[in-house]
C-alpha cells in the first residue's frame, strides 16, 4: 500500500527522541520528571464541569450539531470578544466554533492554498501552520527569528516570488514557545504586508488569557483594518483547563470564515453541542478561575527563573504563556544541554531546535507541572548543575 507523498514530508514528532530516552531512564528505575509538555496540569473549574453534565442531559444536543456551532456558542463568542477586546464581530458571519483551534489552523490551508503554493510562518513555532501547507502539498516560507527582535516574526525580506505565491501569514502572540508578546506596531505592520500582497493573515490567540504582572493580551482585531484581512483563532484550552474537550472558535474576516466553515462543512458535522453549551458557561461565568490560574503560572515561572538563575542561566521573565524560554550556557547545543538536564537531573526540558533553526542555543520549559514535582525538578536541577 503506498500513502500520499505528503505523509512522507511531515516533520517528525518533535518528543520522539526525548520519548526514547525517558523511557530508557523509567526502565532503569529512575524517576524523571518532564517540563517538557504544555498541557495545564489543573482540571477544569467546577462550574464548568457542571454546566456540561446538565448539558449532556438535554436530548436535543444529542443529534447533529450546528456545523458552524450553535447560534447560542458563537454569541457567546461574539460577547466576549466585545467584553474583553471592545472587538465587535457578527456572530453569523464572522464567528465560527472550532474543534479546538489546532482544528481551525489545520484546516484554514484547505480553504486558501493550492498545491505548490506558500505559506508564511514564524521559523520557531506551532508546527500546525507549516504541517497543514505539507499536507496541502504547498510550501512553507520560515520567517527568521531572533532574541535582539523580541522574537517577533520578521516581515521583511522575503523573496518577491514567494510572495508572490504566497496565500496565508500565520502569526501568534503571546508566542509558543518564546513566550514573547507583540507590539501594536508589529501587527500592524502584519496587516499591511497582507494588505499590500493580499494575504489571509492568521492570527494564533491561544494564550490571550494567560498574562503575569498584569499584562493582559490583546487581539489583533482592535488594530484598525484587520478585519479586512486576518483572522483570528481563539482555544479554551490554555485558558479554562480544557485541553481535552477540543472546543474554540474563529472570529474575523467574513470572507475567511465563509471558506472555512466550507471546509469544515465537508469534513466535520461541528463540536458536540453540551461542550459548546459547557463553553458558554466558561465565557460567561466567573473569571476569576484564570486570575488564579494566572497566579498559579507566575509563581511556577518565578521558581523556574530562580533554578536557572542558580545554575548560571539568566533570562527573561515572560509575561504570558505556560512556558519559560531560555538561553542553554555557553557551550553547549540544546540537544546537548537537554540531554545533560535529563541523564544528571532526570529532567526533561524541550530542545529549541525542535521549533525550528532559530531555536537552536534556546530551551522550553513548560509551566504545567504539580507544584511539588516543579519544586523536586527545580531543586534537582540545582543540585546537580549548579
Ligand atoms: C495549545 C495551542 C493551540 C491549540 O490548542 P487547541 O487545544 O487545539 O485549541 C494553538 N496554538 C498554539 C500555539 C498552542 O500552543
Amino acid at each position: 500500500m503506498k500513502t500520499a507523498s505528503n505523509l512522507d514530508n511531515l516533520a517528525p514528532y518533535l518528543f520522539a527522541e526525548i520519548d526514547r530516552k525517558r523511557d530508557a531512564l523509567r526502565a532503569q528505575g529512575h524517576d524523571v520528571i518532564s517540563l517538557g509538555i504544555g498541557d495545564p496540569d489543573m482540571p477544569t473549574p467546577p462550574h464548568i464541569v457542571a454546566a456540561m453534565g446538565e448539558a449532556i442531559k438535554n436530548p436535543a444536543n444529542h443529534q447533529y450539531p450546528d456545523y458552524a456551532g450553535s447560534p447560542a456558542y458563537r454569541t457567546a463568542a461574539a460577547n466576549w470578544m466585545q467584553r474583553r477586546f471592545g472587538v465587535d464581530v457578527d456572530p453569523a458571519t464572522e464567528t465560527l466554533a472550532l474543534i479546538g483551534s489546532k482544528e481551525g489552523i489545520a484546516h484554514i490551508h484547505t480553504a486558501f492554498v493550492n498545491p505548490g503554493e506558500y505559506v508564511l510562518a514564524p521559523s520557531i513555532g506551532y508546527p500546525v501552520y507549516s504541517g497543514g501547507a505539507t499536507l496541502m502539498h504547498a510550501q512553507t516560507h520560515f520567517l527568521r527569528m531572533r532574541a535582539e527582535t523580541g522574537w517577533l516574526a520578521e516581515l521583511d525580506g522575503i523573496p518577491a516570488d514567494v510572495l508572490a505565491q504566497a496565500k496565508i501569514l500565520f502569526i501568534g502572540y503571546p508566542n509558543n514557545p518564546t513566550g514573547a508578546v507583540a507590539t501594536e506596531e508589529y501587527f500592524d505592520a502584519a496587516i499591511e504586508l497582507c494588505r499590500q500582497h493580499d494575504l489571509l493573515l492568521v492570527h494564533d490567540n491561544a494564550y490571550c488569557e494567560i498574562g503575569f504582572d498584569g499584562y493582559r493580551a490583546p487581539s489583533i482585531l482592535q488594530r484598525p483594518g484587520a478585519k479586512d484581512v486576518a483572522i483570528e483563532m481563539f482555544s479554551l484550552s490554555k485558558a479554562y483547563n480544557m485541553t481535552g474537550w477540543r472546543i474554540g472558535f474563529a472570529v474575523g474576516n467574513a470572507t475567511a470564515i465563509d471558506a472555512l466553515g466550507r471546509v469544515k462543512n465537508n469534513l466535520d458535522s461541528g463540536q458536540f453541542t453540551a461542550i459548546q453549551d459547557a463553553a458558554i458557561v466558561a465565557l460567561e461565568g466567573p473569571q476569576d478561575c484564570i486570575a488564579e490560574m494566572c497566579a498559579l503560572y507566575q509563581r511556577r515561572r518565578d521558581l523556574v527563573l530562580e533554578a536557572l538563575a542558580a545554575i548560571g542561566v539568566e533570562c527573561e521573565a515572560p509575561k504570558a504563556t505556560i512556558y519559560v524560554w531560555a538561553q542553554v550556557p555557553d557551550g553547549y547545543t540544546s540537544a546537548e544541554f537537554t540531554e545533560k538536564v535529563l541523564t544528571e537531573a532526570h529532567v526533561i526540558v524541550t530542545p529549541g531546535n525542535g521549533y525550528g533553526p532559530d531555536g537552536e542555543g534556546w530551551i522550553r520549559i513548560s509551566l504545567t507541572t504539580p507544584d511539588a514535582r516543579l519544586l523536586e525538578a527545580v531543586d534537582r536541577i540545582k543540585r546537580t548543575l549548579g
